[in-house]
């Protein structure tokens, strides 16, 4: 993953059957041809009864530069045990962009990238990446030895470790439910996500069409290329289906919601008095 990172499985239980002998567990009813446990599943996966995608759980080892670890941990469902910089020694690998995704700001999106930099931009960023990282490492080591001061003692790992930009590596297991990785995966793959997050829900959406390919194509069909519409969205598209003109104004759309929707479904606003 990215320069340095993986994702590794470590354990799992559970796949597609477990889900629907648990949700079958209710009715009594027994087992039941491969085609209607997938409509079940569908079922399942439109009609937002998530309890059965909880009794499949995975654990993965995944290694990830700190800055993605921060977003990811904030996915508060899952378990994790974490590689520690009290008890060891951190390792010396950090991330460096590609120079192709190396961008400016984004002046759309407050949290986003924009356009990318020429390519000799890019390489000259990228060095200045490796340059400061290098000398972080230097630094943190410098303040682990003792050996080249007889009167200071190799500083404490704890505190030494404060020196590494959150590029670095880190590693931990995460264990989590399918009901909520399929969450995580949801919000990680969305194209706001960050391209380094992402990276990593890809790989992890990979193993899940492997591990439940029911499930996974469910999901992909009702939630990750589903829509959701708000009530004015709704009525726009009702509206031009109809035949009749959409006016947004009328519809209380705001600029936002109209740009989405114009996106998605190719609207023509009727502008006319
Ligand atoms: C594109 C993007 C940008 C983001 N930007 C920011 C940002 O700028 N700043 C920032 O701080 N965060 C940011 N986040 C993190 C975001 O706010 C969520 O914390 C994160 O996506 C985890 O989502 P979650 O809480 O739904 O997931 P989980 O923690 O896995 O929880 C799953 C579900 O369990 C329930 N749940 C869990 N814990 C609680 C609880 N304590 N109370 C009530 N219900 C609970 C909720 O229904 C929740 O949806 C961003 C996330 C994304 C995807």
């Amino acid at each position: 993953m990215l320069d340095h990172g993986f994702v590794r499985v470590i354990d799992y239980m559970g796949d597609d059957s477990s889900i629907v002998q648990a949700a079958r567990v209710s009715s009594g009813s027994g087992t039941k041809s491969a085609e209607e446990n997938r409509r079940l599943i569908r079922y399942l996966m439109r009609h937002a009864h998530t309890s059965p995608f909880e009794m499949c759980e995975i654990k993965l080892h995944i290694k990830l530069p700190i800055f993605v670890a921060r977003q990811w941990i904030r996915h508060r469902t899952a378990s994790v045990n974490e590689y520690s910089g009290r008890y060891s020694v951190l390792g010396r690998d950090y991330y460096i962009p590609r120079p192709d995704v190396v961008a400016v700001q984004s002046t759309s999106s407050r949290q986003g990238r924009g356009e990318a930099l020429p390519y000799a931009d890019a390489n000259e960023v990228v060095g200045m990446i490796g340059r400061n990282a290098d000398e972080a490492y230097r630094t943190y080591e410098r303040l682990l030895d003792g050996s080249t001061d007889p009167i200071r003692p190799g500083l404490a790992r704890e505190l030494a470790r404060t020196v590494l930009p959150v590029g670095f590596y880190t590693e931990w297991y995460w264990k989590i439910d399918l009901h909520n990785l399929l969450h995580f995966l949801e919000l990680r793959l969305a194209t706001d996500a960050q391209y380094e997050i992402r990276a990593y829900a890809e790989q992890v959406a990979a193993i899940v069409a492997g591990w439940v390919p029911l499930t996974y194509e469910a999901f992909v069909d009702y939630r990750l290329s589903g829509v959701r519409l708000s009530r004015a969205a709704a009525v726009a598209i009702s509206e031009a289906l109809t035949g009749v003109h959409v006016r947004r104004q009328e519809n209380g759309l705001t600029d936002s919601e109209w740009k989405d929707l114009k996106e998605r479904f190719g609207f023509v606003e009727d502008d006319r008095a």
